[in-house]
């Protein structure tokens, strides 16, 4: 295993198009980073740039203590498991797993001894004599990472490879591979449009958007501390609620949101330095479905949003009211916005001009109902305030 860096790492392909610019990671030796975005961001071609698999237009990649950007694909010493396996129909899962070994001329009984530990591994020693057809597409997956475990290479190369597996099987593969990738210690780049796989299964997660890295950090700092709209809006389930607001200093602090204050603690202050200059001011002001709760059930919140139950979604554990703030919506578009975008299109979800529909996510024993009066109550103390110019976060 190795550590991958790359550096001011940028490509635009022969048509034109930029994908990825000023591309800048380290991935430590040993550590899982998820490279994760919306589709287009240009994540599977950063990938491809450290695979060999794509030509990089500039800065460089380095794999352990090499520059790798004139080194051909086979001699870069790195494992690449890609979305559809890649398996040859025609050879069993054994011939499958040792055929970059054969090709290789590794002595057989090296080819054998590698092949039975992966099987091993992965659980697939009943199944090596079997053509890949007669697997489930959990085994097929298993076989394509067993073919990059025995390479033995200095690092993982993952391209959103459990996507083609139903729900609950990819549940299932990312505590194998999550698993996996501990007792081997390999240095593994993954790369997702899938937050939940990404928050899971990275030590860390390099968040892109239109070919810019955003941030990158450990999955409970991204989710704590975004640093920008785009994070906040990407990061968490449902999305972060993001609106426009104001902070006042009147006695207290306040939000003001439309027609609605909630009293902010001073320790905002102290938690967010920057905020001083923007009192009085219009912030967007982002709050977690799951910083809000049914006000009837929260404990003695003074701090409560009035308003009308659009939706009720029960989920079970949770039930999420949806209900409109008289506040604009802001849109956590692409950091790289300069303005911010204020949904204005009347019946479009996000609310219509000055509204926003807020999610909260609240305890099953909720008795709000749809076209119901609701009390929600915010808990004030994590709200998260940016910049509405840059859309950077007011740290
Ligand atoms: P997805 O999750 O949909 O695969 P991605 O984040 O991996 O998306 P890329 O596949 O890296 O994104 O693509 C980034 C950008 O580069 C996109 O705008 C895409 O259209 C463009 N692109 C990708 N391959 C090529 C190519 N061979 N020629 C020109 N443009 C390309």
């Amino acid at each position: 295993m190795a550590e991958v860096r790359l550096d001011g790492v940028g490509k635009v392909y022969a048509d034109g198009t930029r994908a990825v610019t000023d591309l800048n990671l380290a991935i430590a030796e040993g550590e899982f980073l998820v490279l994760v975005g919306p589709s287009g961001c240009g994540k599977t071609t950063a990938l491809r740039m450290v695979a060999g698999l794509e030509e990089i237009s500039e800065g460089t990649v380095t794999i352990g203590d090499r520059v790798v950007n004139r080194v051909p694909s086979r001699d870069r010493d790195v494992a690449m498991v890609f979305q559809s396996y890649a398996l040859y129909p025609h050879l069993s899962v054994r011939d499958n797993i040792a055929f970059g070994l054969q090709l290789r001329k590794m002595p057989k009984d090296e080819i054998n001894r590698r092949v039975q530990r992966a099987a091993d591994i992965l659980g697939l020693t009943d199944h090596l004599d079997r053509k890949p057809r007669n697997l489930s597409g959990g085994q097929r997956q298993r076989v394509a990472m067993g073919r990059a475990i025995v390479r033995e290479p200095q690092a993982f190369l993952m391209d959103e490879p459990l996507s083609n597996l139903d729900a609950k099987l990819r549940v299932q593969m990312r505590a194998e591979i999550a698993r996996l990738q501990r007792d081997l210690g390999v240095t593994t780049i993954y790369v997702t449009h899938d937050q939940t796989e990404a928050m899971t299964l990275g030590d860390r997660v390099a968040v892109m958007s239109k070919g810019i890295l955003q941030q990158v950090d450990h999955p409970q700092s991204l989710y704590d501390h975004p640093a920008n709209l785009f994070v906040a809006g990407f990061i968490g389930s449902p999305a972060m609620n993001l609106m426009r607001g104001r902070l006042e200093r009147d006695g207290g602090l306040a939000l003001v949101l439309g027609d609605q204050r909630l009293e902010v603690p001073d320790t905002a202050l102290r938690d967010h330095p920057g905020l001083e200059d923007h009192l009085g001011r219009d912030l967007a002001v982002g709050i977690r479905p799951e910083d809000m709760d049914d006000a009837d059930l929260s404990d003695g919140s003074h701090n409560v949003l009035t308003s009308r139950a659009e939706l009720v979604e029960a989920m079970g554990s949770d039930v999420m009211v949806h209900f409109t703030v008289d506040a604009p919506r802001v849109d956590p578009g692409d950091s790289d916005d300069t303005e911010l975008e204020v949904e204005a299109a009347p019946g479009l979800v996000g609310g219509d001009g000055g509204r926003t529909i807020v999610i909260a996510r609240c305890n099953p024993r909720t008795t709000a109902q749809v076209g119901e009066p609701v009390r929600i109550a915010v808990d004030t103390s994590r709200l998260h305030y940016f910049d509405p110019a840059s859309g950077q976060a007011i740290g």
